[in-house]
């Protein structure tokens, strides 16, 4: 297979992201140093020698989890901040105990996290400033899951720098895919791209996800704290991965086996439906937790074998998939390898992925947008050679003047347009044209005919008409809006200007004349009826002696007229010339 080498290397890595992503799950990082007793509901703090200072509490999610956290250096100093990361409790408690034996309780309940809540996940408990911290207790009433608890204690300056910093980071990330879901959403209307509206809905679904789950929504809807916050996060963060799921197969459609696409949209689907069960109060978040875990690696590694299979088979779509997502699975890889909780101001992994994700958003939509305005390019460059071709076939290639099918489908065009005005059609005959070919040759016959056609054309300069070359020496003028009186004035001065033949060429032409024949009409008939009229007076007009103009009105008149026609008299310089005359034109 002709792959080349970068191609290779990245399908390579992604391979090795997704056995990353399913071979190291998180590492459990709770806090060191901490002992923790569970006991049932009680008010003071257990007795220290009950804790455990090693492993994990067991059995505590009906009760309540007690924490005796170590104190870092800064606490002794005084001004320090317990900052805690989890949203699923009932309620919890911080107790910073002094040197003189006070205490100090502050407490957040579900619905209800008061001025403790900060943008970026976290619950803030401070101690009094300029006192010494001798003890920090927690309570935790029904907690979701320890191995996802993070508790740090800081400076109380760190901590508001932090969540300062957090704060904008997370502005920053949640501006980006604001932007990045309007864009796509914006282009999916325009464009009526499905892929477009997928991705747009992917942004959204994780812009939607950094409020909530950075808590930045709670400024308006502060009850939405704690549980209800965290269940709508596990909702948009799987219908995140469906409409990932979903974009991936929209803009992979042409390139992927039916199968393959039928199996990511699937399991895009499942997640959004486990997140859905997992999310109604009451369910077993253990059990929904390893299935959303499996459900969103199998999803990711169906999504990254399709990018892989369709990018390896040489698709534009599949090379573009794969530069956009490649940074975002980088980095859900790094989030399961390295514990980022404590990185980015306590912001984590979250922050990340929405960096992650924003980029994502963008870059896809920049290379689908610069890919479809090179699609763009090509279809306008294949509509200008299609018209040319169009162009081409309407015109004779001797003359350069419209054949029959060009003229009379503009004609009609014309006709269709001057509904009630006068049209008149001038069929204009070569005279004797068989003698020229027959004496100076036929590369001379045609020069005697393209010398004509470009006089005719000159006509469409000066007059309201069309020209064209119906065939052999057989010409035509289509005249809109002229009343019969100039019409007649027309055709005389064509049949005049045609029967001086042009030398400016240099290369002396034999003389010819022609004979016209003119039918008028109101653009309310066919016009083959009206050409059949024209054809009748030309007809007559060879018939009348040639070198003259006929009226179809006037055919009768025409018909008796006398007119002479002189046999073609030889010049000296070899040119022939006819002497006719003008028809009967009343
Ligand atoms: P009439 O006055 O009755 O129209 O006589 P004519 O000789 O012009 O008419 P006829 O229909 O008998 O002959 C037309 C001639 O036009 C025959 C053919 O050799 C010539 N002709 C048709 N097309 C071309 C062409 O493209 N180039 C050249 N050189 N001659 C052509
Ligand atoms: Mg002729
Ligand atoms: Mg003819």
């Amino acid at each position: 297979m002709d792959l080349p080498i970068e191609s290779r290397w990245w399908f390579a890595s992604l391979l090795l992201l997704l056995v990353g992503l399913v071979g190291f799950p998180v590492s459990a990082t709770p806090p060191a140093g901490t002992c923790f007793a569970v006991l049932a509901q009680p008010e003071v703090p257990p007795d220290p020698s009950a804790m455990r200072c090693a492993g994990a509490p067991a059995d505590y999610r009906e009760k309540s989890l007690w924490l005796r956290l170590p104190l870092p250096a800064e606490a002794a100093e005084g001004d320090g901040s317990l900052v805690v990361h989890t949203t699923r409790f009932n309620s919890m408690s911080a107790m910073f105990v002094y040197p003189d034996g006070s205490t100090d309780i502050q407490t957040v309940h579900q619905g209800s996290y008061r001025d403790h809540w900060h943008t970026g996940g976290q619950i803030a408990f401070s101690a009094r400033v300029g006192i010494p911290v001798a003890a920090a207790w927690m309570r935790i009433d029904n907690l979701g899951n320890y191995d996802l608890l993070r508790v740090r204690f800081l400076p109380g300056e760190t901590a508001a720098r932090q969540f300062e910093l957090s704060a904008l980071a997370i502005g920053a990330a949640l501006a980006l895919l604001a932007m990045a879901a309007a864009y796509n959403i914006g282009l999916a209307l325009v464009l009526r791209r499905r892929f477009f509206l997928w991705h747009g809905f992917w942004a959204a679904a994780v812009l939607v996800w950094g409020i909530v789950w950075s808590q930045a929504g709670l400024v308006f809807f502060p009850e939405t704290a704690g549980t209800v916050s965290s269940r709508l996060a596990t909702i948009l963060a799987c219908l995140a991965i469906m409409f990932a799921a979903f974009s991936t197969a929209a803009a992979l459609r042409s390139a992927l086996p039916e199968t393959a696409r039928r199996s990511v949209i699937g399991l895009g689907l499942l997640v959004a439906a486990l997140g859905i069960f997992a999310s109604v109060p009451g369910a077993d978040l253990a059990v929904y937790g390893i299935l959303l875990s499996i459900g969103t690696l199998m999803t990711l590694a169906a999504v990254a074998i399709s990018i892989g299979i369709t990018w390896w088979r040489g698709y534009a779509e599949g090379r573009d998939m794969a530069i956009s997502w490649a940074f975002p699975m980088i980095v859900l890889a790094m989030t399961q390898l390295v514990d980022f909780d404590t990185f980015l101001w306590g912001g984590g992994a979250q922050i990340v992925v929405l960096f992650a994700s924003a980029f994502q958003a963008l870059c896809l939509s920049s290379l689908a947008t610069a890919r479809l305005s090179a699609l763009r390019v090509q279809r306008d460059a294949a509509v200008a050679a299609g018209n040319t071709l169009a162009e081409l076939a309407d015109r004779d290639p001797l003359t350069g003047l419209l054949n029959r099918r060009g003229f009379v489908s503009r004609c009609e065009q014309a006709f269709g347009e001057h509904k009630t005005s006068p049209f008149g059609l001038l069929l204009i005959d070569v005279d004797h044209f068989k003698r020229v070919n027959d004496r100076f040759g036929h590369e001379a016959g045609d020069a005697v005919l393209v010398a004509l056609g470009t006089k005719l054309q000159s006509f469409e300069q000066r007059y309201p008409c069309l020209a064209g070359r119906l065939g052999g020496e057989e010409f035509v003028l289509g005249v809109a809006g002229l009343s019969h009186h100039a019409l007649g004035q027309l055709a005389e001065a064509v049949r005049q200007q045609l029967g001086t033949c042009d030398q400016s060429t240099g290369t002396p032409l034999p003389s010819v004349t022609v004979s016209i024949g003119v039918a008028e009409g109101v653009a309310d008939g066919p016009f083959r009826k009206l050409y059949g009229r024209a054809d009748r007076a030309l007809y007559t007009a060879k018939h009348a002696g040639r070198n003259t103009v006929v009226f179809a009105s006037d055919i009768v008149e025409a018909s008796d007229a006398q007119i002479s026609f002189l046999d073609p008299e030889d010049q000296e310089d070899g040119t022939v010339q006819w002497h006719g005359r003008t028809g009967v034109l009343r």
